[in-house]
């Protein structure tokens, strides 16, 4: 017999795993998850649908030019090659430490209100670099060559340990509150083997024992009760 379940007779697919690695359970294509999809068009300033709130965001476009020649100084295929250069990077780290880059921070170099401390705490000087020039360019004129909000722009830069390396994203990273913990896992599983050893069990295969295992272990450690009992 051979070692899988795959039907011989259907032509492998191009997306088929090798059968030295085919087990059931069907592996997660993380690349192709709709969430991913959603997630590259957003690094990519393209189009998406939001995948909770099912609102559309229109595909990224350069701003409106600042009122101080910013765009005049640097020329308008500049400034597109600047836009495309930076969407075409497509990873929220990589665009944010590019914005790090061109960002830097001063004090304050003179006070304009008659109180004793000055509204801000610190100046920001933005750049852009085309063919290894750099251009200075005020804040306006910075975002809206990136087609960015000014709360990216800021969020990017302030993202920084205190020896000023990058914070990585954390979206989406966080721990489920109700995942159980492996060790406490490990501790129902045992309790369930011990208590199930000569009954149903024995009358299932291995897999299923695994599987009916883990499931009842989890429902102990959820509700703090009783396994199921199933036939
Ligand atoms: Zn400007």
């Amino acid at each position: 017999m051979s070692d899988t379940d795959r039907d011989e007779s259907r032509p492998a697919a191009p997306g088929d795993i090798p059968d030295e690695d085919r087990g059931r359970k069907r592996p997660r294509n993380a690349a192709g998850c709709k969430a991913s999809v959603c997630k590259n068009k957003r690094n990519l300033g393209q189009e998406y649908v939001s995948r909770s709130t099912r609102k559309v965001t229109k595909k990224r476009e350069i701003g409106n030019p600042c009122r101080d020649g910013c765009f005049a100084k640097l020329g308008i295929q500049v400034i597109k090659d600047i836009f495309t250069g930076f969407w075409e990077m497509g990873d929220f780290n990589m665009q944010n430490c590019y914005l790090q880059n061109l960002c830097e921070t001063l004090p304050v170099k003179r006070k304009r209100t008659k109180q004793a401390v000055s509204r801000r705490s610190l100046s920001r000087r933005f750049s852009v670099v085309h063919n290894n020039v750099t251009t200075k360019v005020c804040r306006g004129a910075f975002v809206a060559i990136h087609g960015l909000s000014i709360k990216r722009v800021v969020n990017a830069i302030t993202k920084l340990t205190h020896t000023s390396t990058p914070l990585l994203d954390r979206r989406g990273r966080h721990e489920p509150a109700n995942k159980i913990k492996d060790h406490s896992l490990q501790q129902y599983s045992v309790q369930i083997s011990a208590s199930h050893h000569n009954g149903v069990l024995e009358k299932a295969g291995l897999h299923n024992c695994l599987e009916m295992n883990r499931e009842n272990a989890m429902c102990v450690a959820r509700t703090g009760g009783e396994p199921s009992t199933s036939e």
